[in-house]
């Protein structure tokens, strides 16, 4: 049985309460976080809080907790639920209140909620086969780099892609490709430049996505954050995705064809070393 936090009490998952009247449940008004946990220690904490904070700004909400006593919170449930590796996940809410589209007073308590979830990310298989991929089109609304728990058509792309026999699926805007239903998306050309989608309101900030353009940059690889189309994925030499819960990994096939050899990629698995490697030193 898990131990849960809901807005400042420790409780075991049977027993967590957030009000039906929550506008997270009924509008999705709520953002979210999830930070990895490597050897039972936080990577990027300051990353994640610092999203969080922006999140919030954008959408004009407010957390009742502090970085700092997030920060100790996640600790403690950590500890708590004994997880050496696997995932955070917190969520605020801008509270509960009759409902109605227009925000509710000011002073109303935000919702916090997190739990932990075990997941092996190492050692994840994924990391060794590879995943496919299917395009589809980007139907979510504009401003993708909130991380709001508007997560529906992320998921039913998902469902489509594993339709389509595919594991997860690359979102397209006019053709060129944005990022993953959960993740950021990257080619690596056959001059070995990694492409990835520049920033703007149409991805998610990753912080996989900073960690891992750092890692690029020591070992003196060559960047480029531009839009890419699904026909020069087709003759890319390596793809992979990034995110928290997956860290670097390498996708295989795009659409039914074949990425480079059909195997992961060498500059993938070197980024996906050094990233674990310096998660692992730096994570509280
Ligand atoms: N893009 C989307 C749409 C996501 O949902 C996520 C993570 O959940 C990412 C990218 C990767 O972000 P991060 O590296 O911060 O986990």
């Amino acid at each position: 049985m898990r131990t849960v936090f809901v807005s400042g009490k420790y409780v075991e998952e049977t027993e967590a309460q957030v009000s039906v009247f929550d506008r997270g449940f009924l509008f999705a008004d709520a953002v979210y976080e999830v930070t990895s946990v490597l050897d039972g220690k936080l990577v990027d904490f300051g990353g994640h809080a610092r999203r969080l904070a922006r999140s919030l700004k954008a959408l004009d909400m407010k957390c009742d907790m502090e970085p700092a006593a997030l920060l100790e919170m996640h600790r403690e449930l950590v500890a708590r639920n004994n997880v050496e590796e696997g995932l955070v996940y917190l969520q605020v809410t801008r509270g509960a209140a009759d409902r109605d589209f227009a925000f509710p007073a000011p002073e109303t308590s935000s919702t916090i909620v997190a739990f932990t979830q075990e997941k092996p990310l190492v050692n994840a298989e994924q990391a060794k086969t590879g995943i496919k991929i299917a395009t589809l089109d980007d139907l979510r609304w504009g401003l993708c780099d909130i991380k709001t728990v508007q997560l529906l058509y992320p998921s039913l792309a998902k469902m489509e892609a594993r339709k389509k026999g595919a594991d997860d699926a690359w979102l397209l805007r006019d053709g060129m490709v944005t990022e993953g239903t959960s993740n950021n998306a990257y080619i690596v050309t056959q001059d070995g430049v990694i492409v990835t989608r520049d920033l703007s309101h149409a991805i998610l900030h990753g912080i996989t996505r900073k960690a891992v353009l750092h890692c690029a940059h020591v070992l003196d690889l060559k960047v480029e954050e531009r839009p890419f189309s699904v026909a020069e994925a087709f003759e890319a030499s390596e793809a992979f995705i990034t995110a928290a819960a997956a860290f670097v990994t390498p996708v295989v096939e795009i659409d039914g064809r074949t990425v480079g050899r059909g195997s992961p990629g060498p500059v993938t698995q070197k980024l996906r070393e050094i990233y674990i490697a310096e998660s692992q030193k730096a994570a509280i």
